[in-house]
C-alpha cells in the first residue's frame, strides 16, 4: 500500500484507454493512492465523471489532459494540470483536434485499404464510440477485422510511427497550448521526454512556459529519470510522473511510477500565479 501517492497520468475510454473513468478512479482507490489525473488524449470529456466518482470515493482527482503537440518539426505530447476544463477556448482547441484526428484517421484507413487491408471508417469509428480516434482505434479494428494478431502487430507492420500507413496528426503549435493552459490557469508538464527528445527541444519548451516535466514515466530507464531529474534541477521544472496506465492487460496498473503528494501541491502554487 502507498500512501500520499499520486498517478497524474493515466487514460480512459475517453480517448484509447480501455476502462471509465470511474473504473479509473475505483482502480486509483485500489493502489491506495491519494490522488489522481484522468490525462486522456486531447479530451476533457472525462473529467466530470471522474470528479463525481472521486467525490464519491474520497479519491481526490485534478483536473488533466494530454495534448498532441508540435515543436519544429516533432510531436511533443504536453499534460495540462489544474485547468479549467470548461474553458471556451480550450473546448474550441479539442474541437479542432478532434477534426483533425478525424481526418487523419481517415487518410490511415485510406492507406490501409490501398495496400489491400480491408478496413473502413465505420470499423474504426465504431471502436472509438466518440473519443478522439486514435491509433490504437485503428489497431483494435484491425485486429477485429482478422487482419492482424494483436495490436502490436498492427503498429509494427502497418501504423507506427515508421509504418507505411503512419499519417501525422496536424497538431498544434507546442508555444500556443502552453499559453493557453496557462490563460486556464492551468500547468504545462512534458510528457514522456524519453522519447529521444534533443535537450535544444525541451530548452526551447522552458523558454515557451514549461512548468514541469515527467521524470517518472513507464518508458523511462533508470538512468533516464536520473537524466531528467537532474534536467529538472537545471531548468526549475516540477518532476511529475504516472503509470500511463490504458488499463489493458498487458501495460502498468494505475499507480505505477507515482509521485508524492507535494507535487500537486508545487502545481497548484504555480497555476496560482497564472489564474
Ligand atoms: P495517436 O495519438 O493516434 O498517434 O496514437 C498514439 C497512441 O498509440 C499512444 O498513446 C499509445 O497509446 C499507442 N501506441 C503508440 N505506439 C504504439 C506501439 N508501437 N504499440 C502499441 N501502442 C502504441
Ligand atoms: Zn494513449
Ligand atoms: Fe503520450
Ligand atoms: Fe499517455
Amino acid at each position: 500500500m502507498s500512501y500520499n501517492l499520486a498517478d497524474l497520468h493515466t487514460h480512459s475510454l475517453c480517448s484509447d484507454g480501455l476502462r471509465t473513468p470511474t473504473e479509473a478512479v475505483e482502480e486509483a482507490c485500489e493502489a491506495g493512492l491519494q490522488a489522481m489525473s484522468l490525462t486522456d488524449h486531447d479530451t476533457v470529456q472525462g473529467v466530470p465523471e471522474a470528479t463525481a466518482a472521486g467525490e464519491r470515493m474520497h479519491m481526490e482527482v485534478v483536473p488533466g489532459t494530454e495534448l498532441s503537440a508540435h515543436i519544429r518539426d516533432r510531436e511533443v505530447h504536453i499534460l495540462a494540470y489544474c485547468i479549467d476544463y470548461q474553458d471556451d477556448q480550450l473546448g474550441t482547441t479539442l474541437a479542432k483536434s478532434f477534426q483533425a484526428r478525424h481526418q487523419r484517421g481517415i487518410a490511415i484507413v485510406k492507406a490501409l485499404n490501398s495496400m489491400g487491408l480491408t478496413v473502413s471508417l465505420d470499423d474504426v469509428l465504431s471502436q472509438a464510440n466518440g473519443s478522439p480516434l486514435g491509433r490504437p482505434h485503428i489497431a483494435a479494428a484491425m485486429v477485429e477485422n482478422g487482419l492482424v494478431a494483436d495490436r502490436d502487430e498492427a503498429f509494427s507492420r502497418y501504423i507506427g510511427d515508421r509504418g507505411p500507413a503512419f499519417r501525422p496528426k496536424p497538431y498544434a503549435a507546442a508555444q500556443d497550448l502552453i499559453a493557453l493552459i496557462h490563460r486556464t490557469g492551468g500547468v504545462a508538464v512534458l510528457a514522456h521526454p524519453s522519447i529521444s527528445l534533443p535537450e535544444s527541444i525541451i530548452e526551447q519548451l522552458v523558454a515557451y512556459g514549461l512548468d514541469g516535466i515527467e521524470v517518472f514515466h513507464p518508458s523511462h530507464q533508470p538512468a533516464q529519470m536520473e537524466y531528467y531529474d537532474q534536467l529538472a534541477d537545471r531548468y526549475g521544472l516540477i518532476k511529475s510522473g504516472g503509470s500511463d496506465s490504458h488499463g489493458d492487460s498487458e501495460g502498468t496498473r494505475i499507480g505505477d511510477y507515482g509521485v508524492g503528494y507535494e507535487v500537486i501541491e508545487a502545481m497548484r502554487e504555480r497555476a496560482a500565479t497564472y489564474a
